[in-house]
């Protein structure tokens, strides 16, 4: 049996989730790279989130990853390596 807060917690529309954004920032001086999301290692990108630390993507990219990479295409670069069969 759910508690009564938590049955209506269940109960609510799904339309009152409102996905969060990352506000626009303009970068002047990272080059078009960043417009891209490009292909790491998840464990280095879970290492980065937690020290801060920059990773090497496979297109040889070295940033610290702090956007979300769902809002991005992905870095032809690195579709091209990976599909030659790179791998980091
Ligand atoms: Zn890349």
């Amino acid at each position: 049996m759910l508690p009564p807060a938590a049955a209506t917690l269940l109960a609510m529309p799904a339309e009152t989730i409102t996905p969060v954004q990352a506000p626009e920032t303009v970068d002047t001086d990272s080059g078009d790279h960043d417009r891209f999301a490009h292909y790491c290692k998840k464990a280095d990108i879970v290492r980065a989130h937690v020290t801060g630390e920059a990773i090497t993507a496979l297109c040889g990219k070295k940033w610290v990853p702090t956007r979300d990479p769902s809002r991005y295409p992905i870095c032809p670069t690195c579709v091209e390596r990976k599909a030659a069969g790179w791998s980091l």
